[in-house]
């Protein structure tokens, strides 16, 4: 009764992750990694029951389909944490290892060596393993449940390793089918059974945590533009001054508006005009490094803020935008109304506040507007000419943009 337990314990709980996996994947059918956990259980369960009730658990046939279904749960489970990571996995080597390991279970048990039988099958898995947590290991940006699943990944590879020794050792002691060697059996599943648990927690935690980032991420994107929105715009830009400081590192805000935004829409129509917003903002994102940071604050109002930039090097890069933008819309392939956008930059003043730098740049950015639109405006004037005077400017513009305290 006991080994009879402990022979389903294994494919019962791959069959609840199967399903529990499933249901996650219903949820959000792009997730096709998540259906790849939900088939790498079902596909472990499947082996052991064909094992159990199909083929006889001793049955040549019986451990082959065993070892080809649970090594397809192994591909698959390699295959989802791969594609969920960018990555790509060795899956056409790693299914060649279980096809020559097959053959090696063919010859093994017909020349009756059950030993060389589960020393194949065993170091086989424990290999596909090892490469998954190697392929998960070499994934840039790992969160703790990633870092648990590997560690999991780890044991259970070790654990198949060694396990085959362990029985020999074992049989060799004790004798094989003594009282002693079915302890160590039910001791093995047990350890499987807690290990793949293990796993599994390990996965639904990663699915978890991606579902909690990506929400955010949805809400701190704006979708037109692809850049931040304006409240994660403004978060991060407060982290960012705070870091400036404490590394003591020049900072710099770009704020850009489309001139005659209203005519594209009137002239071109609404559509023409998102479409407008969302090459720019395309524009903005190429142009700037992953340090920098982009968001549309408004209908047709960008900013950027640069890491480690002087007043001057941020002018440079708004013009190049300036540039950028002006050229679109010059053929018809393009496929866009033309456009031409307004500069206002700004560079930090160590401790002044994020509202300051904004009040400055827009008041930067109300100057190029008055003096023609179409170009960069620092604070000293017109870039690149630089000419004109700081004219200190009561911001209407910020009153208009409903900044809070900074
Ligand atoms: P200026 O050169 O002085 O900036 O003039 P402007 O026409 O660009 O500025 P104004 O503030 O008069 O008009 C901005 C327009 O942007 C008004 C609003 O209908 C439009 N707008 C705001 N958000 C969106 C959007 O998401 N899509 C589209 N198509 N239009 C938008
Ligand atoms: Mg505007
Ligand atoms: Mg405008």
């Amino acid at each position: 009764m006991q080994t009879q337990i402990m022979t389903f314990i294994i494919p019962i709980i791959a069959l609840i992750f199967n399903v529990i996996f499933f249901v996650f994947w219903w949820g959000n059918k792009r997730r096709l990694h998540v259906l790849a956990y939900s088939a790498c259980f079902g596909s472990m369960a499947l082996g052991v029951l064909i094992n159990i009730w199909i083929l006889g658990s001793f049955g040549l046939m019986g451990i082959i389909s065993y070892h080809v279904f649970s090594m397809a749960g192994v591909l698959a489970l390699m295959w989802g944490t791969a594609v969920r990571n960018g990555k790509k996995a060795p899956l056409v080597a790693s299914a060649a290892t279980v096809a020559f390991t097959c053959i090696i279970l063919w010859a093994a048990m017909a020349a009756g060596s059950q030993d060389a039988a589960r020393m194949a099958q065993n170091t086989n898995s424990a290999l596909l393993v090892a490469i998954t947590a190697i392929n998960l290991w070499h994934t840039s940006g790992r969160h703790w449940s990633d870092r648990s699943l590997i560690w999991v990944l780890i044991l259970l590879s070790g654990f198949g390793f060694l396990r085959p020794f362990l029985t020999m050792l074992s049989d060799f002691i004790f004798g094989a089918g003594e009282g002693a060697a079915v302890m160590l059996t039910s001791l093995h599943v047990l350890i499987l059974a807690v290990l793949l648990t293990l796993m599994a927690l390990s996965l639904i935690a990663t699915v978890i945590f991606e579902d909690v980032r990506n929400t955010r991420y949805e809400a701190a994107i704006d979708q037109l533009s692809g850049l931040r929105t304006r409240g994660a715009f403004e978060a991060e830009a407060q982290l960012m001054l705070d870091r400036a400081s404490a590394r003591n590192k020049p900072l710099s805000l770009i704020m850009a508006d489309i001139d005659h935004f209203k005519n594209i829409n009137d002239t071109f129509g609404h559509l023409a005009g998102d479409r407008v917003i969302a090459v720019f903002g395309e524009q903005i994102s190429s142009l700037v490094r992953s340090g920098d940071m982009a968001g549309r604050i408004g209908g047709e109002e960008f900013c950027v803020l640069i890491w480690d930039c002087s007043l001057e090097d941020a002018a440079q890069l708004a013009e190049r935008i300036r540039q950028a933008a002006a050229r679109q819309g010059k053929s018809e392939k393009d496929e866009i109304s033309p456009y031409k956008v307004s500069f206002g930059v700004a560079e930090w003043r160590n401790m002044e506040s994020y509202k300051a730098l904004f009040e400055r740049a827009d008041s930067a950015l109300y100057r190029a507007k008055e003096a023609g639109r179409n170009q960069v405006f620092t604070e000293n004037g017109a870039f690149p000419d630089g000419g004109g005077s700081v004219v200190p400017f009561a911001s209407r513009m910020s009153q208009r943009h409903g900044l809070g305290a900074g």
